[in-house]
């Protein structure tokens, strides 16, 4: 059996009027990402972490946010894609721990559904996948609510 680890981290711009959705999640229609997807940025860091275990680069070449295709879209085609690129190689996700770092809105009270959803798009136990959610404590971009950010880890595994 062969093991590889991937990591990802992501970061967005937050304004007003805009809607939020983290980890596939819808969390808040006061405070949103500005970006050219949904601007998901549990799944942008996972995405990347998935394709950093295989060896596949990141999202900015698989997904470039010059590529109209991409405008608007559903950041679960990503991890989905990610995930089937893997599985071409015969790689399966083992696991994924993350964390998300956002002042508001709170993201605890999503924890058990983002969980869930991960999950799903992964095709792995719940049990599984991890998220856990900090502040910044009020200090820097994310303290100020100005941004969220997000980081992923995730183990793949081959053969038996
Ligand atoms: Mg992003």
């Amino acid at each position: 059996m062969e093991i590889r680890v991937g990591l990802g981290h992501d970061t967005h711009r937050l304004a007003p009027g805009r809607a939020l959705v983290v980890g596939g999640v819808r969390v808040s229609d006061e405070f949103g990402p500005v970006g050219h997807s949904d601007g998901d940025v549990l799944l942008h860091a996972l995405t990347d972490a998935l394709l950093g275990a295989a060896g596949l680069g990141d999202i900015g070449q698989w997904f470039p946010d010059t590529d109209p295709q991409w405008s608007q879209a559903d950041s679960s085609l990503f991890v989905a894609e990610a995930v089937r690129e893997l599985g071409d190689r015969g790689w399966r996700v083992v696991n994924l721990d993350s964390t998300v770092l956002a002042e508001r809105p709170k993201i605890g009270p999503y924890r058990d559904e983002i969980r869930s959803r991960l999950a799903e798009l992964l095709s792995i136990a719940p049990d599984a996948v991890n998220v856990k959610a900090k502040t910044g404590e009020q200090v820097g971009p994310i303290g100020r609510g100005e941004a969220i950010a997000a980081d992923a880890v995730v183990l793949i595994r081959k053969g038996s």
